[in-house]
């Protein structure tokens, strides 16, 4: 580690205490970062890294609801206003009981430099709250919505901060945050993005995340003169990500053998067909059941419950060529990265935000395996969130064709940009260098111009 990373990181554990992971997403931009000082030294003179690391703004407030029983309940809410050099603030809500302050700045400050990555004029933003709409009523998870925007509207626009989904935020949740924002502020804006198709949406949004991860993934494997077809796929989660990373690897010709959820996970040999992503998602997006069910309802699977006792996920432990992990953060350690490559796994493409702990990334990046960071690989989504943007203020609403075209190259150019900027670095294959450096650069170049401010 050298002086600049080692200072920048006691200074930000003495100023963040108990945030780990913004500890560990800072530490490994950090990293990536001291090449770039090395000949660059007006950067560090500016301090653009310790002014990216202290967000523009926090926002954090009571979220008081009424249960079905009429009883009072009470959540945290948040909104971290990042980074607005490139454009206003730009990342999802997260609904998860496991929501804190260090969870929500590691998510933000990622988001800075994938949306940076993405070419579209985005700052970084995330937000939440610590409500865990697991086994409430519709009406509880409506009024929830409303009570959390009631506080959020005085804070968000569609020129200021533009929220979207995330993990337990889906197209309901949207769907009621919109409706509040827009009954307090009297205007039709599009200041969420994520909205249904009639009401503002854009096609290919919900497949946005995991088709992209998939198109980045077809692009690493393009630089060995490889495609997806017969290769063997991990995937974690059955949540949207999750969801559309089967199906893209389906279109492909990959063959997909698990999925997850936080009690468990399937390995299905004979592997997930479409009919079977088919009740996955209606097991998931409608009846908001648990993944053990795929298990009873198809006797090729075997469902294997969670043990985090075990100090590893079985998950990772299946002959595969691919892993897409998509659920959450940390979801594979080193013991688990060790499995991947003894399973003869040769990439990764992170579609969950830091779901690799900087163990297992270490052992990627010392193996050159194909290895994608999640500011790079899962950034379709909020590319996509930013042409739901362009086409509210067009007042327009492209084609499926059109959008998934221009998901397509965005990809491409991330990948491209990773690529290239890992090799001028003096570190080719290394897509952690690429992804940091490639997205650090627009966003210092827009603050070096912009003043202290
Ligand atoms: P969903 O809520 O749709 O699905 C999340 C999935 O991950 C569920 O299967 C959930 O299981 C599982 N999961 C969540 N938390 C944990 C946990 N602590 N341990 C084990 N499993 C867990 O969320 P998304 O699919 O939208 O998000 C998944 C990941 O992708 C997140 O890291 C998110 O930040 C990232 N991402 C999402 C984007 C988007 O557009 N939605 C964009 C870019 C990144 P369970 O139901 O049991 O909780």
């Amino acid at each position: 580690m050298s002086d600049f990373v080692s200072e920048l990181m006691a200074q930000v554990k003495a100023k963040n205490p108990d945030q780990p992971e913004f500890h560990q997403a800072v530490l490994e931009v950090a990293e990536s970062l001291s090449l770039v000082y090395e000949r660059h030294p007006e950067y560090r003179s500016a301090k653009i890294l310790e002014r990216i690391i202290e967000p523009e703004r926090v926002i954090m407030f009571r979220v008081p609801w009424l249960d079905d029983q009429g009883e009072i309940q009470i959540n945290r809410g948040y909104r971290i206003e990042m980074n607005s050099a490139i454009g206003p603030y730009k990342g999802g809500l997260r609904f998860h009981p496991s929501v804190n302050l260090g969870i929500l700045k590691f998510l933000a400050f990622e988001q800075v430099f994938k949306n940076s990555l993405t070419t579209l004029p985005m700052g970084g933003g995330k937000g939440g709250s610590d409500f865990d709409p697991k086994g409430k009523s519709d009406n509880e998870v409506m009024r929830f919505c409303q009570s959390f925007m009631t506080e959020l509207f005085r804070h968000i626009g569609p020129n200021t901060d533009v929220p979207a989904g995330d993990i337990g935020v889906g197209g309901r949740e949207i769907g009621y945050l919109f409706g509040q924002y827009k009954r307090l502020r009297n205007e039709f804006t599009g200041v969420l993005t994520g909205k249904g198709l009639n009401w503002g949406g854009s096609l290919i949004r919900p497949e946005a995340t995991g088709y992209g991860s998939v198109y980045f993934a077809a692009e690493m494997l393009a630089t060995r003169g490889e495609t997806f077809e017969g290769k063997t796929c991990l995937v974690s989660g059955s949540g949207n990500v999750a969801q559309y990373t089967v199906e893209k690897l389906l279109d492909l010709g990959a063959k997909v053998v698990t999925l997850s959820d936080s009690s468990g996970y399937i390995y299905d040999e004979e592997g997930i067909t479409r009919e079977k992503l088919d009740f996955v998602m209606e097991l998931k997006n409608l009846r908001r059941g648990r993944i053990k069910e795929y298990a009873e309802e198809f006797k090729s699977a075997v469902y294997t419950p969670a043990d985090p006792t075990l100090g590893y996920n079985p998950l990772w432990d299946h002959k595969a060529d691919c892993a897409f992990p998509s659920a959450t953060q940390n979801e594979i350690n080193g013991k688990d990265a060790e499995n991947l490559l003894k399973n003869g796994v040769y990439l990764v493409s992170e579609g969950a935000n830091m779901p690799s702990t900087l163990d297992a990334v270490k052992i990627f990046l010392d193996n050159k395996i194909l290895y994608a960071p999640g500011k790079a690989a899962n950034a379709g989504g909020v590319a996509v969130s930013g042409l739901e943007m362009s086409q509210n203020s067009i007042r327009l609403q492209w084609t499926r064709e059109e959008v998934d075209n221009r998901l397509r190259q965005i990809m491409q150019s991330i990948h491209k940009t990773c690529v290239d900027t890992a090799e001028a670095y003096g570190t080719p294959g290394n897509y952690v260098n690429g992804a940091n450096i490639g997205g650090f650069l627009k966003v210092a170049n827009a603050m070096m111009d912009q003043g202290v401010v």
